[in-house]
């Protein structure tokens, strides 16, 4: 039987359950007592189909699990007890609109086959150095100004002299959430401070340090200007933000980024000195990790939770009550000991789960094989602290829908299946097969995945695949000299 992700437990027995018409009727009944939130258990047997759920949620797992035996068999399903949980309450994707845009219906059909896998948590990566696509009302130039950039230029060939300018309206964005809830997904917004910033500082050039003119970025990159951190009207600029997310983001998550933000111009800033010597704080990575919180605190009077990149954590300071971290790229260990200190970690590894990576850098299998419980370092205590996984696809080298899909599918069902089963697997060459098997019902939600000569990333098969895209796409060698670039430049420094 073909099933992603796999179930807990499952025991096929004899018999059939015949019905008229593509779907049964089905007992449904939620029972909070003995299963957990997004717990199931679904039965067929002569009295028919009937799922119990810890919750409407689980009620909902168990729908789905009941759709895709229904791909396995028409119009009669085999006699069958599952008992299922998720091993981790977050299974996360990302999908980055900053650096090339996704329509609503686009981001929609992402969602749907998401969904079908019980992934849970849909991140949406809305600010960037190079587009702000939330429609802001108070401060209504970071839309004007930051949602439009004159070029497009990540690649040699990707150099496009046209202005690119998109934004989600706040309806837009609402249909998006509600479409999410409807399939039992949370939706958290990034607004990426006080780095990759330079939309914002293009439309409010008082926000940077130096308040000289800038221009939305046309290409990929860490870049030195940042939001000046001794300003206060930086602080009012960003509640603003946040207020008019949380209008739209109702969930619990919301994050606040915190990567790659240079102290390059706050070391030359006398405002970023005169804060940090007010604070009392030994340093600016301490004055950056000041700023997080102070965000997370705000949030925290609003009902949320906030997530940070790693990167937040350089300056030691950062405080656990409010501030779930997300790990991307491990340094220095932080991360391991903020997880082994019992403090939530989301893992987002860049290797295995970034999905602009050619599939040479993070093959399927890999993917299915990653236990993120098992990282390097970790205790116990460190291992029940990881909150769960997400998959992001950032979007510099992934232009548009058809790049997209090409690469997180199927390597997505990869993620929907460590998420969900944790270590606990069936072996690669079942979940080989079955991944095949669902590429037919993924077509049929207007996704194209990737051909199976590629998922392995063999060198061989893999080359049609840069052949396909162009040149364009990150190469398995250029990802390996990011990888070493930003360990040794990025995070090796202690400014
Ligand atoms: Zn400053």
């Amino acid at each position: 039987m073909h099933l992603i992700p796999t179930p807990r437990k499952m025991e096929l027995k004899s018999g059939f359950y015949y019905f008229d018409g593509e779907m049964p009727d089905v007992k449904k009944e939620v029972k909070k007592s003995f299963l957990t939130e997004e717990g199931y258990r679904l039965t067929v047997d002569s009295d028919g189909v009937c799922i119990e759920g810890g919750s409407e949620k689980g009620v909902f797992y168990g729908e789905i699990t009941l759709k895709q035996i229904l791909n396995n068999y028409r119009g009669m399903l085999p006699y069958i007890y599952i008992s299922d949980e998720p091993e981790f309450d977050y299974r996360g994707f990302m999908l980055d609109s900053a650096r090339h845009f996704l329509t609503v219906e686009e981001v929609k059909k992402v969602i749907d086959a998401c969904a079908y896998f019980k992934l849970n948590k849909f991140h949406f990566h809305l600010t960037d150095d190079q587009g702000f696509r939330f429609e802001m009302k108070e401060y209504p130039l970071l839309t004007e100004v930051g949602s439009k950039r004159r070029a497009s230029e990540f690649s040699a060939e990707e150099s496009v002299r046209e202005e690119y300018a998109h934004y989600y309206t706040k309806a837009e964005l609402k249909e998006i959430v509600e479409y999410c809830h409807e399939r039992y997904i949370e939706v958290i917004p990034e607004f990426d401070i006080p780095g990759h910033t330079t939309t914002l500082l293009a439309a409010y050039p008082e926000l940077s340090c130096t308040g000289e003119e800038i221009e939305p970025q046309t290409k990929g990159g860490v870049f030195e200007d940042i939001l000046c951190a001794g300003n206060p009207e930086t602080m009012k600029v960003i509640y603003a933000v946040i207020d008019e997310m949380c209008e739209i983001f109702t969930d619990k998550y919301f994050h606040i980024g915190g990567d790659e933000a240079p102290k390059t111009r706050w070391i030359e800033c006398e405002k970023c000195h005169k804060k940090k010597a007010e604070l009392g704080l030994r340093n600016f990575q301490e004055l950056q990790g000041w700023l997080m919180n102070e965000v997370a605190e705000y949030l925290k009077t609003k009902g949320k939770k906030a997530i940070c990149w790693n990167d937040a954590l350089k300056g030691g300071n950062l405080d656990s009550t409010n501030t779930v971290v997300s790990l991307w790229l491990e340094r220095n260990n932080r991360s391991i000991e903020w997880a082994n200190s019992g403090k939530g970690l989301i893992v987002e590894s860049n290797v295995p789960l970034y999905m602009d990576y050619p599939y040479a850098v993070n093959s399927l299998e890999k993917i299915y094989k990653f236990n993120p419980k098992k990282l390097k370092g970790l205790t116990e205590v460190g291992a029940n602290s990881i909150l769960g996984i997400e998959s992001p696809a950032w979007s510099e080298h992934i232009r548009d829908f058809t790049e997209l899909t090409y690469m997180c599918f199927p390597r997505w069902l990869a993620v929907a299946e460590t998420a969900w089963t944790g270590g606990n697997k069936k072996g690669f060459p079942q979940f080989l097969e079955t991944t095949r098997f669902y590429c037919d019902v993924l077509t049929e939600m207007k996704i194209t995945p990737a051909e199976r000569d590629v998922w392995s990333g063999a060198p061989q098969k893999a080359v049609p695949q840069l052949l396909k895209y162009g040149k364009r796409m990150l190469s398995p060698e250029s990802v390996i000299d990011f990888i070493k670039v930003q360990k040794n430049e990025l995070f090796g420094g202690g400014k």
